[in-house]
């Protein structure tokens, strides 16, 4: 099946300026904000500004500028924010109707500033 994306969603709003995040990094192909109903003492929602709707999407479609730029991103997050080096973090990305997505649009959770407990349940 092909990959779809919905651009009403609440991510691509974002990124077109229509409501605002609290940002913590911003390159040429990603953005770094504030979750907004934050997990943990520290939660940074980073997407990337293309259309992608899954980190599968984004794996498959996404040109390799935008995957290298992503990533650093996400390491240059880890180092504002103090969570590494340091005392770590989880990186989560939950995607379709079983990994219980909420905004189709792909984002990476980093979560940290405690012990995050168990990944999932059994
Ligand atoms: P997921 O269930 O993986 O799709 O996660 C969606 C995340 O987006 C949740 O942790 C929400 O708290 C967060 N969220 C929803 N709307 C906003 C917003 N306007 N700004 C920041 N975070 C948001």
């Amino acid at each position: 099946m092909a990959h779809t994306y919905d651009p009403t969603n609440i991510f691509a709003r974002i990124l077109r300026g229509e409501i605002p995040n609290k940002t913590v990094l911003e390159t040429e192909h990603t953005l770094a904000f504030h979750d907004i109903n934050p997990a943990a003492p520290v939660h940074v929602l980073l997407i990337p500004k293309g259309a992608y709707a899954t980190f599968d999407h984004f794996a498959a479609e996404a040109s390799a500028d935008e995957i290298v730029d992503f990533h650093r991103t996400a390491a240059s997050v880890c180092a504002l924010l103090g969570i590494a080096p340091g005392e770590g973090y989880r990186a989560i990305t939950n995607a379709g109707a079983h990994g219980m997505q909420e905004v189709p649009h792909y984002h990476l959770h980093i979560l940290g500033g405690k012990v995050m407990g168990p990944l999932i349940q059994r």
